[in-house]
């Protein structure tokens, strides 16, 4: 019997157009023109030595933004989440004791990532909007004896920031591994691996740095080399093999192919970070807060609350805002969203349906787009239903 050939949908007729959209959720951020030019360019092969140089000036970039000389440092091929898979498979063996600071959903997903690897997870809790402070990690350390310390620097779905000066040199008095998701704040807060100890460091491309999602940077430091040097069992994944993936992103040595990198991703990344590093970081650092000082006043203004109480541990990337009682939160996301291309997310984890999250990244960390979001967002909420009392 003949096989026929089924017709193609309609739809894949239409070309693929879209709205430009103010995108100051939790992420991705807008891109800027050098960033979405980059992903234009012609495709070279993943062991030419045009991406070969690409790949160089992404580890450097990384560096710069990381402020670390660590020579394992390279992009993960994937969103945050690889990289995090990355850093979990790489250093977590069966039953090492691993502590994790929990005060939103990031910690909760390590936790998940950690048990996948069969560790003996010990749980650091905190209420969201708050963060944990030097006493309560040497406890932890104390009691535990983890041989990894995971926290989030900037949870983002709390709007928290957390301070990490002296939790490395903590963790190193107690012989323990420290590990940071900084996927929502670097390049929008100071981030100083190598002075704050840290071990290993990652973060994502489509917030601060402003590239499409799926290429993140990671970092270890010759402390969380040693210890995936001298693992008792093979790293379980083959993909995030940090001993692969270094052959392949190393500069001395023949490269040897491990898989196919994105390669566009990886253009547009490279991009990002050097516009990172042409602002500067301190210049950068600055942008971010001293916008989301100007979005927390036209908060206020408009008569909301912000979720976190103390101005020290709040996230300039991403703000949350209490949602007030009379007000149904989607209504206000989708007005946001249909009226002015504005996009306001809501909550995430325990916070579903109490906050908005408001984040600006990035090209996003500008005064005008304050302004366009306090505009969108107090128009929203006048035309917001108003929830029955
Ligand atoms: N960690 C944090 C703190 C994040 O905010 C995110 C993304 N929202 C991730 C990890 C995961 O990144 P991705 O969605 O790119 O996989």
């Amino acid at each position: 019997m003949m096989s026929s050939i089924k017709p193609p949908d309609d739809r894949l007729k239409e070309s693929l157009v879209l709205p430009i959209k103010t995108l100051t959720g939790p992420g991705p951020s807008n891109c800027s023109e050098r960033v979405l030019n980059a992903n234009k360019l012609p495709m070279v092969g993943h062991l030419h030595k045009e991406f070969i140089k690409v790949m160089d000036d992404i580890k450097a970039g990384i560096q710069y933004a990381f402020q670390t000389h660590n020579d394992w440092t390279l992009a993960i091929s994937g969103t945050g989440h690889a990289a995090m898979e990355a850093a979990c498979c790489n250093l977590v063996e069966p039953n090492d004791v691993v502590l994790i600071g929990v005060n939103g959903i990031w910690g909760e997903r390590f936790s998940n990532m950690a048990e996948r690897q069969n560790a003996n997870v010990k749980k650091m809790m905190k209420p969201m909007g708050e963060t944990f402070t030097l006493e309560e990690i040497e406890q932890h350390l104390m009691t535990h004896k983890p041989v990894l310390l995971f926290l989030t620097q900037g949870e983002s779905s709390a709007g928290t920031l957390q301070d990490l000066k002296g939790v490395g040199y903590l963790c190193h008095k107690y012989d323990c591994i420290l590990v940071v998701d900084s996927v929502a704040a670097l390049g929008g807060t100071a981030m100083f691996m190598d002075d704050w100890e840290i071990d290993v460091l990652y973060t994502g491309s489509q917030k601060v740095i402003g590239a499409p999602p799926g290429a993140s940077p990671i970092s270890f430091s010759e402390r969380a080399k040693q210890k995936v040097l001298t693992r008792k069992k093979k790293i379980t994944s083959f993909y995030f093999d940090m001993v692969e993936l270094v052959k392949y992103w190393s500069a001395d040595g023949v490269r040897q192919y491990h898989h196919t990198a994105p390669i566009s991703n990886m253009f547009a990344l490279r991009e990002g970070l050097a516009e990172l590093a042409e602002e500067g970081l301190e210049r950068s650092w600055q942008r971010h807060n001293e916008c989301a000082l100007m979005l927390h006043n036209g908060i206020t203004k408009l008569g909301l609350q912000l979720f976190v109480q103390d101005k020290k541990d709040r996230l300039p990337c991403i703000t949350t805002v209490k949602v007030p009682e009379d007000v149904k939160w989607k209504d206000v996301v989708d007005y946001a969203m249909e009226k002015h291309l504005v996009e306001i997310s809501g909550g995430l984890g325990n916070l579903a349906g109490k906050v908005w999250r408001i984040g600006l990244m990035g090209q996003n960390a500008r005064r005008d787009i304050v302004q366009k979001v306090l505009i969108a967002l107090g128009d929203s909420l006048k035309n917001a239903t108003k929830s029955p009392s």
